[in-house]
């Protein structure tokens, strides 16, 4: 297949190399530079799309998606698929879905769970809304970049799925980083805190797969000087999206609401640019309170 690729940042460089490794032509555009293994260049997103069969796009908000939609919805062929993989909110889902259906195209919001790691390794969870028909036609690509795609229902259903599962995943971050913090006030070693809870009713993927504290568990960022992975920025973004859309229904989320404030609150106070689960450093500086 002929694939125009938009937004090749940290997880959409390896997703587009992956499919680029399984032999499709892949063509990106990122405006701060292609570097993806076996993926050609283009000067702009429409370019990139050119002739192609599938338009992907993965990027940073959603402000930013219906631009960059409305630069090549137009310039797409009938029949062509428009697969968005960022995490964006559910209503911008459900209107590109329209603009889509109107200009002849099938369209999916498949936003992923797996981290830098999964788009690396192709083992990412893909979250999916929209069509039935759609969806057939994607599988293909979606099998290449990951290891599982569930269709959960009608457009904006995938980035419902994406919300749910993000508001969890900073609870259980700020959770498992605020336990460490306090094991070490209590002389508790970091390995035997990673020993215990990783095996027992504390466990969950930020403890296990991807512990914030350094030196113990599988190699996660904390390994790394906190260097995103998955950037706290892009974690308030999604906790803002989920406290926004449970505004909208009226859901009680207080958790999620307490963790939006603290990573706003780390965001603020220097947290910019570091990955999410540098929680730990900041809850472990003196004087937090
Ligand atoms: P990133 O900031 O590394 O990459 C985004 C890329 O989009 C950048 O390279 C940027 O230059 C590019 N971009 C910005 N404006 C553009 C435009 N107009 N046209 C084309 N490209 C443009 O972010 P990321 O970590 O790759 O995340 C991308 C999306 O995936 C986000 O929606 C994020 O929430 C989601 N996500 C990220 C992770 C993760 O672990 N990083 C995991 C799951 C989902």
């Amino acid at each position: 297949m002929k694939i125009g690729f938009i937004g090749l940042g940290n997880m959409g460089s390896p997703m587009a190399a992956n499919l680029a490794a399984a032999g499709h032509e892949v063509i990106g555009f990122d405006p701060a530079g292609v570097r993806a293994e076996g993926v050609g260049t283009a000067q702009s997103a429409a370019e990139a799309i050119k002739g192609a069969d599938v338009a992907l796009t993965m990027l940073p908000s959603g402000t930013i998606l219906r631009d960059v939609a409305t630069d090549i919805i137009p310039a797409m062929d009938p029949g062509a698929v428009f697969i968005d993989c960022s995490t964006v909110e559910v209503d911008t889902a459900r209107d590109l879905a329209e603009v889509c259906g109107a200009a002849g195209l099938f369209s999916l919001d498949a936003p992923v769970s797996g981290g830098t790691a999964g788009a690396t390794s192709g083992t990412l969870t893909f979250m999916v809304g929209g069509p039935e028909q759609a969806f057939e036609k994607a599988r293909p690509l979606l099998e290449i970049m990951g290891a599982r795609a569930i269709h959960c229902g009608p457009a904006g259903a995938g980035q419902a799925a994406k919300i749910c599962n993000n508001m969890i995943l900073g609870a259980t971050m700020i959770a498992t980083c605020e336990a460490f913090a306090l094991a070490d006030k209590l002389g508790l070693e970091q390995q035997a805190m990673f020993d215990v809870v990783s095996t027992s009713s504390g466990s969950s993927w930020s403890m296990n797969t991807y512990c914030p504290a350094p030196g113990v568990g599988p190699a996660s960022p904390a390994d790394n000087g906190y260097e995103p992975g998955f950037a706290a920025d892009l974690m308030l973004k999604d906790l803002r999206l989920a406290l926004g859309a449970a505004e909208r229904v009226d859901a009680a989320v207080p958790l999620g609401r307490a963790a939006r404030d603290l990573y706003a609150r780390f965001i603020d106070e220097g947290g910019t640019g570091r990955d999410f689960s540098a929680m730990l450093p900041y809850l472990r500086a003196a004087g937090f309170s």
